[in-house]
């Protein structure tokens, strides 16, 4: 049986990720950080984990229960928005979202990775078009836009460390997707995204490693 870890599960895209994987058979380990959300993911079917990513502890604790386990997919789901204009962020609010989309990534990927490089799987972060440099045309949201930026850092060092182990390592922007984060405004139906995400996921080959794409896997300039 094919194996996912959903990291950062309690609602929206990770949420939806987790339902659809169940739906399609697969086992599935999903994290959340609030204890009633663990034991919803478990009632719909979910191997649960509690984890907040800016969690030293849990983190440490999400490495030793995957340790000698192997993972086909691995996402990395887990983003906080954080002031919505572009001017300079309080330095709790920089904290908060750097810890939560760029420090976390640096813990957690080379904690899963291994799993992945077992199973030759894939493993994924839920980046944005946001932190792309090269499409960038308007100055909101200037904190988050650069822990997106950094995220993709992230992602190519791991791409370049694991990717000659087997992982295929991929930073995705998910579309602008109806969540709490994306608004009732957006484009996409959750649902749509997530059937995108997992097709071209499931599609990408060893050759895709170290790729910025969209859901629907067309290419996304750094
Ligand atoms: P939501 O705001 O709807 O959900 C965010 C998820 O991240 C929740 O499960 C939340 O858990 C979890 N999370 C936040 N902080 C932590 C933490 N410290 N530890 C563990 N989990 C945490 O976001 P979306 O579902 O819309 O977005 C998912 C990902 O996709 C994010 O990384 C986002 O940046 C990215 N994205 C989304 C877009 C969109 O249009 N929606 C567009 C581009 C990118 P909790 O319930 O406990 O708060």
């Amino acid at each position: 049986m094919p194996s996912a870890l959903i990291i950062g599960a309690s609602r929206g895209i990770g949420h939806e990720l987790v339902r659809q994987y169940l739906a399609d058979g697969w086992r599935v380990l999903a994290t959340a950080r609030k204890p009633a959300d663990c034991a919803a993911l478990a009632a719909l079917g979910a191997e649960p984990l509690q984890l907040d990513v800016n969690d030293a502890g849990q983190i440490a604790a999400l490495g030793w229960r995957l340790d000698g386990g192997r993972l086909d997919v691995a996402i990395l789901n887990a983003g906080l928005y954080g002031p919505r204009e572009g001017e300079c962020p309080t330095e709790a609010e920089f904290d908060a979202v750097m810890h939560t989309n760029v420090l976390a990534a640096m813990r957690i990927l080379p904690l899963v990775a291994p799993a992945v490089c077992a199973a030759r799987g894939k493993l994924a972060v839920l980046s944005s078009q946001m932190g792309s440099l090269g499409a960038r045309h308007s100055p909101v949201a200037t904190l988050y836009r650069a822990s997106k930026a950094a995220l993709n850092s992230v992602l190519v060092d791991a791409s370049l460390r694991f990717g000659p182990q087997g992982a295929t390592c991929v930073a995705f922007h998910p579309g602008w997707v109806r969540t709490d984060m994306g608004g009732a405004h957006a484009d996409l139906p959750v649902e749509h995204s997530v059937t995108g995400l997992r097709a071209t996921l499931a599609a990408l080959g060893p050759s895709a490693n170290g790729g910025f794409l969209n859901y629907d896997g067309t290419p996304i300039p750094w």
